[in-house]
C-alpha cells in the first residue's frame, strides 16, 4: 500500500489516498471492508477515482484478455487498457464497438463512465455492447448481464465505481477489414450551419464529430469543422492492412507556465486549426489513431494547462433544446474566458442505466483552463441553463457540480441509490465525487 496524491486528468481537486493494486477477486473482496473506490488510468477529469483518507483500488493488475470468438465476443480484465486491447484485436480484424477520444482508459473505467464515442447516434454507449461482467461488491462477487440481475447490471453502467469493483467484462467487438477510416470533412462558417447539417446528415454516417471554435464572435461565432466517416473496407483503400496504433513517443516533460494558454494563444491555435482543415473533402483515408485518438500522439498533454489544471465541462440537452448549445457558446465567446476547440456530437437513444449520461440530442464538451475569475460563475450559469433545458452534465468530466443540481439533472438517482444500498449496505463504496454529490456516502 502506498500513499499517493491523486487527481483526475484535469489536475484540479487533489487528495491523498492509500493505493493498493489487487490481483484477483479475493484481494478485491478483502479490500472492501472499509471505504474504497476503484481507479483505472485516471482519465476522468475530476474527482471520481480518488478518495481522501480512504483506499483506492488501482485496477492495473486485473488483467487478461481471452481469445476473440468467431462472433466477436472477448472477455477482458477490468484493468486492461483500451490501447492494449486494440493492440491485440486490430491485427485480428476486430475493433471496439465504442471508443472514447483516448486509448489511455481501462476497461473498468469505460464501464464506470458508460463511455460514448462518435457513434452514439447510431450505436449507443459501451453499455449496449457488454454481454456480461464480474462485479465484486461488499456483499459478494456476482456475474451480471442484461438478463441476469439486469437492474444491477444497468446500475453499474455509468455508476462511477459506486456499486462495486469490476474484475472482468465481456464485450462484443465489431469486424474491420482495414486499419483505416474513410472520412468526409466539411468546414462551416457558423454554428447554425454545422448544427443544421449534423441534424440532417449524421444518420448516414457511423461516426460524426464537430470541432467548434468558441473564441470567435459575431457572424462567425461557433465556426466548425465536421468530420464524419466509417471503417474502410479492403477494396476501398490501396494498401489495406491491420496495424495497431503505436504508443505515444512524445511526452510533455514539464508543467507549462500558467498563462501559456491565454485568449491570444488559444485564438491563434484555433485559427490555425480552422484554416488547415479542407473546406470539403471526401473519402480521405485516415488511420484509426488519427481519426479516433488524435490527442494520444503526445503523452501527458494535460501538463500544457500548467499547474492550476483545467476543467472539462460536458453537457447534453434534448434535440428540441439545440439553442442551449448556441447560448452556451455565445456566453463563452462573449465572456472572453479562454476555451479550446469544443467538441459537438449527436446522441441517439439512451440505455436503461439510471446514471448513464447520454440522452437523445446534442452534447458539447468544452476545455477551459482554470484561472479566470469569471469561470466559476460562468459554469454555474451553464448548469442552470442546461438543467432548464432538461439536460445534464457528464460525471466523468465533472469536478464542481453542486449536489442539488446533480440530483435534478439525474432524476433516477433514487432508483440508483436503492440498488447501491442493496449491494453496499454500509456505504463502503465512495469517492471524493460521491461525497461531494451525496451519492450514498455516509459522509454525504
Ligand atoms: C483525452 C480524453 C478524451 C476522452 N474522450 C471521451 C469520450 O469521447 N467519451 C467519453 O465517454 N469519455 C471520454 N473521456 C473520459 C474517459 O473515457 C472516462 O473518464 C473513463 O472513465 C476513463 O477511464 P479510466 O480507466 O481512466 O478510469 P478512471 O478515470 O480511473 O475512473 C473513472 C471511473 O471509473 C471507475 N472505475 C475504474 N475502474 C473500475 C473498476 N474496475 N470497477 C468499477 N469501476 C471502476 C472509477 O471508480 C471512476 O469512478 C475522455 C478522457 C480523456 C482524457
Amino acid at each position: 500500500m502506498t500513499r499517493q496524491r491523486l487527481t483526475g486528468w484535469g489536475r484540479t481537486s487533489a487528495s491523498l489516498s492509500s493505493v493498493i493494486s489487487p490481483r484477483n477477486e479475493d484481494e478485491v473482496a478483502a479490500a472492501l471492508s472499509g471505504e474504497v473506490i476503484a481507479r483505472g488510468l485516471g482519465r476522468s477529469y475530476g474527482d471520481a477515482a480518488q478518495l481522501a483518507g480512504g483506499v483506492v483500488l488501482d485496477n492495473a493488475e486485473l488483467g487478461g484478455v481471452s481469445a476473440i470468438s468467431a462472433d466477436g465476443l472477448v472477455t477482458v480484465g477490468a484493468g486492461v487498457s483500451l490501447e492494449d486491447l486494440l493492440a491485440l484485436s486490430i491485427p485480428q480484424g476486430w475493433f471496439v464497438p465504442v471508443t472514447p477520444g483516448t486509448r489511455q482508459v481501462s476497461i473498468g473505467g469505460m464501464i464506470g463512465a458508460d463511455v460514448h464515442g462518435k457513434n452514439h447516434h447510431r450505436e449507443g454507449s459501451i453499455g449496449a455492447h457488454v454481454t456480461e461482467m464480474r462485479l465484486v461488491t461488499p456483499i459478494g462477487a456476482m456475474t451480471l448481464s442484461p438478463t441476469h440481475e439486469p437492474a444491477l447490471f444497468w446500475a453499474t453502467m455509468g455508476a462511477m465505481g459506486l456499486t462495486g469493483v469490476l474484475t472482468s467484462v465481456t464485450l462484443r467487438m465489431i469486424r474491420i477489414e482495414t486499419d483505416q477510416v474513410l472520412v468526409d470533412t466539411d468546414r462551416f462558417g457558423d454554428l447554425d450551419a454545422v448544427m443544421a447539417e449534423m441534424s440532417r446528415g449524421d444518420d448516414a454516417y457511423r461516426y460524426s464529430v464537430a470541432w467548434v471554435d468558441c473564441m470567435t464572435r459575431g457572424s462567425h461565432m461557433g465556426r466548425a469543422i465536421l468530420t464524419r466517416g466509417d471503417h474502410a473496407t479492403a477494396s476501398q483503400v490501396d494498401d489495406a492492412h491491420l496495424k495497431a496504433p503505436r504508443a505515444a513517443r512524445l511526452r510533455v516533460p514539464l508543467d507549462a507556465p500558467s498563462g501559456l494558454l491565454n485568449p491570444f494563444s488559444i485564438r491563434a491555435f484555433n485559427e490555425l486549426w480552422f484554416r488547415s482543415a479542407p473546406r470539403h473533402e471526401r473519402d480521405e483515408a485516415q488511420s484509426l489513431a488519427t481519426f479516433f485518438h488524435p490527442l494520444d500522439g503526445v503523452g501527458d498533454w494535460n501538463r500544457l494547462y500548467g499547474r492550476r489544471g483545467f476543467v472539462q465541462y460536458q453537457f447534453c440537452v434534448p434535440d428540441a433544446a439545440g439553442e442551449t448549445v448556441v447560448e452556451a457558446i455565445s456566453r463563452l465567446s462573449s465572456s472572453r474566458v479562454p476555451s479550446f476547440l469544443a467538441v459537438l456530437k449527436r446522441f441517439g437513444a439512451a440505455n436503461p442505466a439510471p446514471l448513464s449520461f447520454p440522452q437523445p440530442g446534442w452534447t458539447l464538451a468544452l476545455d477551459l483552463p482554470v484561472g479566470p475569475e469569471k469561470l466559476p460563475g460562468i459554469l454555474d450559469g451553464l448548469d442552470e441553463l442546461v438543467l432548464g433545458a432538461g439536460g445534464r452534465v457528464y460525471l466523468a468530466k465533472d469536478a464542481r457540480l453542486a449536489p442539488a443540481t446533480f440530483a435534478a439533472m439525474y432524476p433516477r438517482l433514487g432508483e440508483f441509490l436503492a440498488l447501491k444500498a442493496r449491494v453496499d449496505p454500509e456505504g463502503h463504496l465512495t469517492s471524493d465525487l460521491a461525497r461531494r454529490l451525496h451519492l450514498g456516502s455516509p459522509h454525504g
